[in-house]
């Protein structure tokens, strides 16, 4: 499943690969507002799954 950044701003969709890198900035607006589905808006990285920490009792 591979949703793609849309700007808020004008609603540009990048169709460029961007699981690797994401855009920064809109190249059709130059808007920062990019909606990232799959990453959280200022979050640096992907977050951590919870460990499930063995419990020694
Ligand atoms: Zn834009």
């Amino acid at each position: 499943m591979m949703e793609k950044p849309t700007c808020i701003d004008c609603g540009y969709e990048f169709r460029h690969r961007t699981r690797l890198k994401r855009p920064s900035r809109c190249p059709h607006c130059r808007s920062e507002a990019i909606t990232y589905p799959r990453f959280s808006i200022g979050e640096k990285g992907v977050k951590k799954k919870k460990r499930n920490s063995t419990l020694s009792s």
